[in-house]
């Protein structure tokens, strides 16, 4: 599990000394939980933001376009790579594979959501042996 520059895992959020065998422990069992489909609160959050907003037709997308515009995209790739594991789990990806699985395909949606179209063949390459998973 790779932890960014700021000790935040990219995957679950989460912040952990993992020098601490405790915290090393509590990560683990964390990412069981998302590996077997939970998804963290902030996308259980962001969907639900948007349902709500669907579902009321009250303005409530406008709104959420502005609080999202130029906001920090992670929270869209995080709900993007999290539905992709999901739609997974359904085509029957083993548990085992959901961190190198999320790490290859949010590497595959920086590139895709970037200009920089010369990294695409290697971020398609890294998730290809996932594509059976992709119904
Ligand atoms: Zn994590």
């Amino acid at each position: 599990m790779q932890m960014n520059e700021n000790g935040e895992c990219r995957i679950c959020g989460a912040m952990y000394d993992l020098s601490y065998e405790d915290d090393i422990k509590a990560h683990k069992a964390l990412h069981k939980k998302l590996a077997s489909g939970v998804q963290p609160r902030k996308i259980r959050e962001f969907s639900k933001a948007f349902g709500w907003a669907v579902a009321c037709n009250d303005g409530g997308l406008e709104r959420l376009k502005s609080d999202y515009q130029n906001s920090d995209p992670e929270i869209g790739k995080l709900a993007v790579a999290f539905s992709w594991w999901n739609r997974a789990l359904d085509y029957g990806v083993p548990v085992k594979d959901f961190d190198s699985y999320m790490e290859a395909h949010l590497k595959f949606i920086d590139v895709l959501s970037s200009e920089n179209n010369d990294e695409v063949p290697n971020a398609r390459r890294a998730i290809k042996k996932w594509e059976k998973f992709a119904g």
